[in-house]
């Protein structure tokens, strides 16, 4: 039986970001572009059944990373999703275990905050700037994500996630990257993140 992933559904109305991410653009990335990642890795998953049925050869060098790319694509924007919440919900900071790792590893949340925000304005092309925890050291680091699956590292689990892509904020705020990182401090899911953190 083949993986099949599906669309998962939002926390909140398209309209309840407003005015930091427009339900016009928060409907189409989610609609339309998650649901191409979701197509895309269910495509891959059928076409590697198909040929074990048959037992013919695939390109497994291209197959291979067509399905990192999807699948990728489409943990990371289910991620990205639960990483932002309408204003109301959202915080100034984190609590908890969060705020202790946060400041031990650092120094302050301003640090942290100016670390991720640069790492969002400098990835190449499209990608994601992510924040990660390892269970092995309770450490945190970041990491900046070029498409969806180069300098990605295993083993972390990812903690909160900003898409960098331009169709995540290219009809709310044209080519000015620098703003729409600012409007995400205003709807993050700081909750999300202490509970995942508090999972790991
Ligand atoms: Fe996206």
């Amino acid at each position: 039986m083949a993986a099949k992933y599906e669309l998962p559904k939002l926390d909140y109305e398209y309209s309840a970001l407003s005015p930091y991410i427009s339900e016009e653009q928060l409907k189409l990335h989610h609609l339309k572009h998650h649901m191409a990642y979701v197509n895309g890795a269910n495509t891959i998953f059928e076409k590697l059944q198909k040929s074990r049925q048959e037992n013919s050869d695939l390109d497994m060098k291209s197959t291979l990373k067509e399905l990192s790319f999807h699948v990728n694509g489409h943990v990371l924007h289910s991620l990205f999703w639960k990483s932002i919440c309408p204003k109301s919900l959202s915080r100034e900071k984190p609590l908890g275990k969060l705020a202790k790792l946060i400041d031990s590893e650092f120094g302050s949340l301003e640090r942290f905050k100016k670390e991720f925000s640069q790492a969002a304005l400098t990835v190449e092309g499209s990608g994601w700037s992510a924040l990660g925890h390892c269970k092995k050291t309770n450490g945190l680091l970041l990491m900046q994500i070029e498409k969806h699956n180069v300098n990605c590292l295993v083993g972390f689990r990812p903690l909160l996630v900003l898409d960098l892509w331009e169709h995540a904020y290219y009809l709310d705020y044209k080519n000015e990257r620098a703003k729409f990182i600012d409007a995400f401090w205003n709807i993050v899911n700081w909750k999300e993140a202490e509970k995942r953190v508090e999972d790991a």
